[in-house]
């Protein structure tokens, strides 16, 4: 693969890495742009947690503290959950990356679905493991198809559920079905947008019971805190004893930890931002279905547009761009066809239906 003959070389796996993209937040000579594309909360995080940060920089010059014990304390206080199965990371990215190291390398499949996370694949590459992938049903993970792909060497199940970009999610009895049927393996379950759906628990019951289930969550999603960068995994002790001997002593600021615990504690923030998400959500894939453009039922906090093909779902994202509007162009995920649009504050949705709506009216008049 490489062109040189320099003795220096990366491990296996690690020229298979694709750069991960974020979402584009500028459009060149656009002012007033509006971000849609990384399913950010519209509304940020607690006042309290940005309270909580501010504190925090009294005391940049000491070093953080190495437990985390503050934090996980308080996570398992909102969630009814035991703080010595919790453990902290620099988003939920770096508690994904410590499971492939920490279980996964040369010789061993870490598996998944075809549209399912980008950080999967990425993690697993740089482990040296062999990532590999299952077809889904409609855009919803598929237990049997997952079952059927793994085989004796699979490590790692990882199911973000919700998934991201589909935004569709299975019930936790198949989950349970899948950590069942392949006990080889820990079932990660990604439950990042966990609280967008209402009455779930991100699979933690199921993480409490059986030995092979582990669920990550994230500060990023509905606790507004992305720019932190504060993530959570839970679940066996010696799967959270396993993984903290990988973990820098340092990985969380003293700002990321203060910031997090006063978020995790205000639950009146979380649910007024459920509730406005759900409305919205409802709303806008309303108002596109209206105008032709259709969407599977979201769990989360975006809806995934669906084209009729890939022209129609790239001249669509020019539209929006050239009115100031960024959304998530989904081709990497095997969705060329669709658009990611992350429910924004009501009059962002307002303007994304707007100019969907133009934009479909005028290729239906020119065809
Ligand atoms: C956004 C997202 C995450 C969160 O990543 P962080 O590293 O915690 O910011 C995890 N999984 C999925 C599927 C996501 O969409």
């Amino acid at each position: 693969m490489t062109q040189t003959s320099s003795p220096i070389v990366p491990q296996p796996g690690i020229m298979k890495i694709a750069l991960y993209e974020g979402g584009a937040s500028k459009l060149a000579g656009v002012e007033n742009v509006v971000k849609l594309s990384s399913n950010e909360n519209p509304f940020g995080p607690s006042e309290k947690a940005r309270e909580a940060v501010i504190r925090a920089a009294h005391a940049l010059h000491r070093y953080p503290n190495t437990d985390h014990a503050g934090l996980r304390a308080a996570i398992a206080e909102v969630h009814g959950l035991d703080p010595d199965r919790i453990i902290c990371g620099v988003g939920s990215d770096e508690i994904i990356h410590f499971l492939c190291q920490a279980y996964a390398g040369p010789e061993t499949e870490v598996l998944f679905t075809e549209h399912g996370f980008l950080m999967y694949r990425i993690s697993a590459h740089a482990a040296g493991a062999t990532p590999v992938q299952v077809r889904e049903r409609d855009r919803v993970t598929d237990i049997d198809a997952l079952i059927a792909g793994a085989t004796e060497r699979t490590r790692l199940i990882f199911v973000a559920n919700p998934n991201n970009p589909t935004g569709t999610m299975v019930g936790l009895p198949e989950l349970e079905r899948l950590a069942r049927a392949v006990p080889q393996a820990i079932l990660v379950i990604d439950a990042a947008y966990c609280e967008y759906v209402g009455d779930y628990d991100g699979g933690a019951e199921l993480a409490t019971r059986l030995p092979n289930v582990f669920m990550t969550r994230t500060f990023s999603k509905i606790y507004g805190l992305g720019g932190l960068r504060v993530g959570w995994g839970y679940g066996a002790r010696e799967i959270v004893d396993v993984l903290n001997r990988i973990r820098g002593p340092f990985n969380l600021s003293h700002v990321a930890l203060e910031g997090a615990e006063a978020a995790v504690q205000d639950r009146d923030h979380v649910a007024r931002c459920q509730a406005e998400n759900a409305r919205l959500r409802a709303w806008l894939a309303e108002a596109l279905a209206e105008k032709g453009v259709p969407s599977d039922t979201s769990c989360a906090n975006f809806v995934l547009a669906r084209f009729a093909d890939q022209d129609t779902a790239v001249a669509c994202d020019e539209a929006l761009k050239s009115q100031g509007l960024i959304v998530r162009r989904v081709a990497g995920y095997g969705l060329p066809n669709c658009l990611r649009v992350t429910v924004g504050d009501e009059a962002s949705c307002r303007r994304v239906a707007h100019v969907i709506g133009q934009f479909m009216a005028e290729r239906a008049g020119t065809s």
